[in-house]
């Protein structure tokens, strides 16, 4: 994931829970596999195995609340593409997109957002953000995804893939949220819900910094309640498969 603030462009490594836990995962349910149906050794085991997934999932989430924390702390706006993740699941990337848990951290952005009073903007997934030349605006047609870093036919400029789109959908946002019109692309107000698993998500946020002075969240409690209730959502559901 590529950040931009209007000054500085840096990546956000994606986590990988799901391979970071895949040994121990693995481990515990061969395991349980052997395991007697009914035992209560089995009964046992399968609690092992839903702690490793509660695991995972802690892990991602506190990564990705700890982000969008820093990310709403630090603006009041926040530009987003709206990426077809149900597509990109389908991929081969889908592991990596799913552990990364793009959908979620717009979520995460988009109620934080909503809650202090700033603005989540969403850009079309249409809108050619790699594509555009972010110094003249020249469109550039021979890019795939295979190509990280290009230079512009037009103006010679050197572009890293990431940071390119990420400087345009930061334009592309103030464009949008100046004239707040709906046209090509949507315009999202804060209250707009991102469900997690429709169809959008993010690759790139791309901030803009408008006041520096944001008001720090006052119900961190609420965020870990929330937390927690997933997280026990996951093992439940666990625990209720395997008991079958
Ligand atoms: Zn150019």
């Amino acid at each position: 994931m590529t950040v931009f603030d209007g000054e500085t462009c840096y990546k956000v490594d994606p986590i990988k829970p799901t391979r970071k836990y895949a040994k121990r995962l693995r481990i515990r349910q061969k395991a349980l596999s052997r395991k007697v149906k009914g035992s209560n050794n089995r009964r046992k085991a399968v609690k092992v195995v839903a702690k490793v997934h509660e695991k995972i999932s802690n892990t991602r989430q506190d990564f990705l609340h700890k982000l969008s924390r820093k990310l709403c702390d630090d603006n009041q706006v926040i530009v987003a593409e709206n990426l077809c993740v149900k597509g990109l699941a389908r991929s081969k990337l889908a592991k990596s997109i799913h552990d990364a848990g793009f959908g979620m951290l717009l979520n995460f952005i988009s109620y934080k957002l909503k809650r202090e009073g700033g603005k989540f903007v969403q850009v079309d997934r249409f809108f050619p953000s790699s594509k555009l030349c972010s110094c003249c605006g020249q469109k550039n047609d021979l890019l795939n995804l295979s190509i990280r870093e290009w230079i512009c036919p037009h103006c010679q400029t050197v572009h890293d893939r990431d940071k390119n789109a990420s400087r345009n959908l930061r334009a592309e946002g103030i464009r949008i949220m100046s004239t707040n019109t709906v046209g090509h692309t949507e315009f999202q107000a804060c209250g707009e819900t991102v469900r997690l698993v429709g169809t959008c998500a993010k690759k790139r946020v791309s901030k803009k910094q408008e006041s520096p002075a944001t008001p720090l969240c006052g119900s961190r409690r609420e965020c870990q309640s929330g937390n927690e209730n997933s997280q026990t959502r996951v093992a439940h559901a666990y625990l209720r498969r395997h008991e079958n």
